[in-house]
């Protein structure tokens, strides 16, 4: 529910309705904008409250309109929060008009694979190096990551080379200790409607990536991101990494770039593309990572390895550091086009 407040409407006025609304057991959220003030209850309201608020609020001096939001989100959603958030990490910048990349091998494999990878992403100007250390594989054959051992390397590689470090948690067991290695935590596609591990993780206080899931829509998705919100976070990334294709045969997802427009107009958050799982091939991946960019983007998720054919886990979506760094200068030129 939103009360939009009257353009004449007084400090006192706008209080009284404050006032009313904490009356009823319920956090009311003053939101000043360009002409009036609007009033937001962000949390669930009671439906058998709901006439009754209805008609109490909209009869109060100063109260224009009461609107009710139908939407499964608020606090990710630009009526209640209409500035952009911009997340600052030791001195990095996501949001805001800065294309933050975030690249690395999919998964720590050792500590020299992590610190060639970390040295190139680097060098070529990235600002946060991913890996993961939990990797949530289809088969249980599958390598599953390093685990609590790839963290300590994730870690000492992140200060050897002074570089921010993003990883997925899969457990919220685990949630504490990864947020005690890594500086941004990551919650994957298969785990974006694990309400458990979304409600740790949002008590953590880390900054947050959370991915789409395969099949998810806006509203599911950003229904999550609610449940990080809701739960303490207020440094959550969206990143979109590709749905359930029509035709797997050229590639192994489909990047729905649509999601980027639609997400800067519907929500406060920074909007993250990982072209590398959103296309599957190496060969495409530098395209998309620009085609994000050109549709507004905050930021990128690539997966760059030291020697891809060696991977052991999604070596052909990974970047080798020369073609990395190759798609570096073409994103610097495409942001200067674009800002120009
Ligand atoms: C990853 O980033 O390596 C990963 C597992 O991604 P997703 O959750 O998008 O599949
Ligand atoms: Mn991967």
């Amino acid at each position: 529910m939103m009360i939009l407040m009257s353009r004449n409407a007084t400090e006192e006025e706008i209080q009284a309705v404050v006032d009313r609304i904490g009356e009823n057991g319920l956090h009311a959220l003053p939101l000043p904008g360009g002409q009036r003030v609007a009033i937001g209850i962000p949390s669930a309201i009671p439906p058998e409250l709901r006439p009754l608020l209805d008609e109490t609020l909209s009869v109060m001096n100063g109260v224009d309109q009461v609107v009710h939001i139908t939407r499964p989100y608020k606090l990710a959603s630009r009526d209640f929060h209409p500035q952009e958030t911009v997340i600052q990490i030791g001195g990095v910048q996501i949001g805001g008009g800065i294309c933050a990349v975030m690249a690395g091998p999919c998964a720590v494999e050792s500590y020299d694979q992590l610190k060639a990878s970390a040295a190139a992403v680097k060098e070529a100007g990235a600002t946060v190096l991913r890996a993961g250390a939990y990797k949530p594989r289809t088969s249980p054959y599958s390598f599953q990551g390093l685990q609590k051992q790839g963290l300590e390397i994730l870690q000492a590689v992140g200060k050897e080379v002074g570089i921010l470090t993003i990883t997925e948690v899969i457990d919220p067991h685990d949630v504490e200790l990864v947020a005690q290695y890594a500086d941004v935590l990551q919650i994957g596609a298969r785990s974006m409607q694990n309400f458990p591990l979304l409600i740790a993780a949002g008590r953590s206080g880390k900054p947050m990536l959370l991915k789409r899931a395969p099949s998810a829509t806006i509203d599911e998705w950003l229904a999550a991101a609610e449940y990080l919100l809701a739960h303490g976070s207020d440094q959550v990334m969206l990143c979109e990494r590709g749905v359930v294709p029509v035709d797997r045969t050229y590639a192994r997802n489909t990047l729905d770039l649509n999601a980027v427009p639609i997400l800067k107009y519907h929500t406060h958050l920074p909007v993250i593309v990982d072209p590398s799982h959103g296309i599957g091939h190496a060969r495409y991946v530098p395209a998309m990572a620009l085609a994000g960019v050109a549709a507004g983007a905050d930021g990128l998720l690539i997966e760059v390895h030291p020697n891809p054919e060696k991977a052991m886990s999604d070596g052909a979506q990974s970047l080798n550091p020369e073609a990395f760094k190759e798609l570096m200068s073409k994103i610097a030129k495409l942001k200067s086009a674009l800002n120009g």
